[in-house]
């Protein structure tokens, strides 16, 4: 069983899985609890592989699906990436699973091999929660590791729900979610698919201007309803990016329901409509 591309109607790019077989939850519920108010997310904030399986085949739609292994920097154990791959394998219809490493753990170049030969798609990073410089060269093994394994990486990029409204924001550090230290990694690797996800509040500017200037630089739109995408991003979109925007949701925090109903009434060209919920990331995704 593989994606059947003519199938589906849209590929979203950022699924989270946020609980695991056994009942273990990504966050602690202090951080889980602030997103869910963040984001006023009414829907299951804590979904697994299967129900997001079964709500995704609903929708003709296929998901792109991982979690964040922030271990060392929240100490909380991270939902098991291995797990995640074995699951996804099952519904392979609809479902494309990337797997995340701690940065900080030297085995982490490791992992990433291990990980790609067990089916990993890509690669998830999220610089504030996992407290690390995106372009410090100690991280450059693990971006080796990615880049030979073929697969891109995707990094978090700007503001985060997680920590949102808790005293020092729970010590997460936005800085590291700067798009633009992720451009050194994009220049060093040229070979490397690198995405930026989300409008990157308060770089977007930065953002359009690294996937003008990098070919192997896209941006997914996940992590804001379309409603407050800002004006240069919707106008980037619709023509100089309009082959390097994906859609993206980052359920279960958003939906792709509403999130679609919302990009139905943005002011996007027809022909590019396509080329953003499907074409662009049948490309960046290697599936073609
Ligand atoms: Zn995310």
């Amino acid at each position: 069983m593989t994606l059947d591309l003519d199938a589906l109607d849209a590929i979203d790019v950022h699924v989270h899985v946020e609980q695991d077989a056994h009942g273990c939850l990504s966050l602690d519920q202090e951080l889980m609890d602030a997103s869910a108010a963040y984001f006023k997310a009414d829907q299951d904030r804590t979904p697994t592989v299967e129900s997001i399986a079964a709500y995704y085949r609903e929708r003709r739609t296929a998901a792109v699906v991982f979690t964040v292994d922030a271990t060392t920097a929240t100490g909380h154990p991270a939902l098991s990436s291995e797990e995640i791959l074995d699951a996804a394998a099952a519904h392979a219809d609809v479902l494309v699973p990337f797997g995340s490493v701690d940065p900080h753990d030297a085995a982490a170049p490791d992992r990433v091999r291990a990980l790609a030969a067990r089916g990993a798609r890509g690669f998830k990073f999220h610089p504030s929660l996992q407290a690390f410089a995106p372009n410090d060269p100690a991280f450059y093994p693990v971006y080796e590791a990615v880049a030979e394994a073929g697969v891109p990486a995707l990094f978090h990029t700007g503001q985060t729900g997680i920590g949102a409204g808790l005293p020092g924001g729970r010590g997460i550090k936005l800085r590291f979610s700067d798009p633009m230290l992720i451009d050194d990694v994009a220049a060093d690797f040229p070979r490397l698919t690198v995405v930026l996800a989300h409008p990157s509040v308060p770089w977007q500017d930065a953002a359009i201007s690294m996937a003008t200037h990098k070919a192997n630089v896209y941006i997914d739109l996940s992590g804001w309803s379309p409603r407050y995408f800002p004006p240069q991003l919707v106008r980037a979109a619709n023509g100089l990016l309009k082959r390097k925007v994906l859609f993206g949701s980052d359920f279960p925090v958003i939906t792709p329901d509403r999130w679609r109903a919302d990009f139905d009434r943005l002011d996007v060209k027809d022909e590019v409509r396509p080329l953003i919920l499907k074409d662009n990331a049948v490309r960046m995704l290697g599936l073609g």
